[in-house]
């Protein structure tokens, strides 16, 4: 992929299209994948409070020798951090040890307790307000804000009453689970979408699709190019696929351009098996508003 290809946010910043995902991605191992990355040419890391391993993100990037105004670095507000939204920032920032975010993001509309049951006593809403006043009287702090996990009806919501039009819906997206419409309605209000889980999340079971595998042969490239390649040729939308594995690393950094014909097959293989690998369930938010889980 060339190294210049990203999405211009409605903040006028250029998000690289390519990122690197750490869920799941263990301290000791986290490190040495983002320098890996990095030094192999992603300049965009996501990761989240909830991934218990932003200490270690902060450590790869300088372990790379990138610097930092070279990265796009996007970190996640925590569920049971939602009454406490202007330390949380504060908390991601150290723990990171950097002195900005290139993009802070509610990773679900779910406020939850320390406990870890639903906080029904917190209205996402109100958390959203609290991040736009943190935008706004920390510019320096964070670059942009956006949302994650927002269904089609959670974004009409927001958009009702947000002074601040999110830059980005980050979302599970792969052929099993696209997420069009979500993604047209954010493209109707200049929101960019970000894929994630775009292998099929752990052990990345989409590999084995015989399309996937027949695209993959047609273009000389590996299985993982392809999907990868299915969310960087949509419009508007990121992707960052997940490795702690060198070789992997560098193999997904590979984008190709897919004609319309192959999209539509990739497309087709969500009538035969929709199917989403993470749901919303464990946040006792029910479903959230996505229809397909009621
Ligand atoms: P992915 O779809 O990225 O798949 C990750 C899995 O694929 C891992 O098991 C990885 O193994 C394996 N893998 C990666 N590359 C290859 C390859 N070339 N060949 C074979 N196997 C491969 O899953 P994720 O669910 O991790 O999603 C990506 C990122 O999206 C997350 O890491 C996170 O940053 C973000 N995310 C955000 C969520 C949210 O709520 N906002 C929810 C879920 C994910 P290995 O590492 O061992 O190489």
């Amino acid at each position: 992929m060339p190294a210049h290809k990203s999405v211009k946010l409605n903040t006028g910043a250029e998000m690289p299209t390519l990122g690197l995902g750490t869920w799941r991605s263990q301290p000791g191992a986290v490190e040495r994948a983002v320098a890996h990355a990095l030094k192999h040419g992603y300049r965009h890391i996501d990761t989240a409070t909830a991934y218990g391993n932003e200490k270690e993100v902060g450590e790869g990037i300088k372990q790379s020798g990138v610097p930092r105004e070279q990265i796009f670095l996007t970190t996640k507000l925590n569920n049971p951090d939602q009454r406490n939204v202007a330390s949380a920032l504060d908390a991601s920032l150290k723990a990171l040890d950097t002195p900005y975010l290139d993009l802070w993001l509610m990773h679900w509309p779910c406020p939850m307790t320390k406990e870890g049951g639903a906080d029904k006593e917190r209205d996402w809403r109100d958390t959203w307000r609290d991040m736009e006043k943190v935008y706004k009287e920390h510019p320096e702090k964070v670059k942009a804000i956006g949302v994650s996990n927002f269904s089609v009806s959670y974004l009409r919501e927001l958009l009702k009453f947000a002074t601040v039009v999110p830059a980005v819906n980050q979302i599970e997206s792969h052929p099993l689970c696209l997420q069009e419409d979500i993604v047209e309605e954010c493209r109707k209000h200049g929101i960019a979408v970000t894929a994630y889980s775009p292998l099929g999340s752990d052990q990345a079971p989409l590999l084995e699709k015989p399309v996937v595998k027949k695209l993959a042969e047609k273009y000389k490239v590996a299985p993982s190019n392809i999907l990868i390649s299915l969310q960087a040729n949509r419009p508007g939308v990121t992707v960052i696929p997940k490795s702690v594995t060198p070789h992997r690393i560098e193999e997904n950094a590979i984008i190709v351009d897919l004609t319309e014909e192959d999209i539509k097959a990739l497309f087709e293989l969500e009538k035969e098996n929709h199917t989403r690998f993470c749901k919303p369930y464990w946040t006792g938010w029910g479903n959230i508003g996505f229809p397909d889980l009621d």
